[in-house]
């Protein structure tokens, strides 16, 4: 009886291919400039049952990393 959402987190969702609701493992797909995004699998049958968007907190500007031009000219080849 002693329910506990602590965390909101999709522990389970329903798979249309199972026919009923399975864990989910949780997948980083790619990462945006603000966020990443993650899939849900299907523990079982990897089945992708949905995306989320976690964005991240905001970052102040850094300056990318430029890279160092290369010198060309000093090694002949
Ligand atoms: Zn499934």
């Amino acid at each position: 009886m002693a329910q506990q959402f602590g965390t909101f987190t999709a522990s389970e969702l329903y798979c249309p291919r199972c026919g009923r609701a399975q864990p989910v493992r949780e997948r980083l797909l790619l990462i945006l400039p603000d966020g990443e995004l993650y899939e849900f699998l299907c523990a079982r049958c990897a089945t992708s049952l949905g995306k989320r968007t976690v964005t991240a907190p905001p970052r102040p500007l850094a300056p990318v990393a430029a890279r160092p031009p290369q010198r060309r000219g000093l090694i002949g080849r």
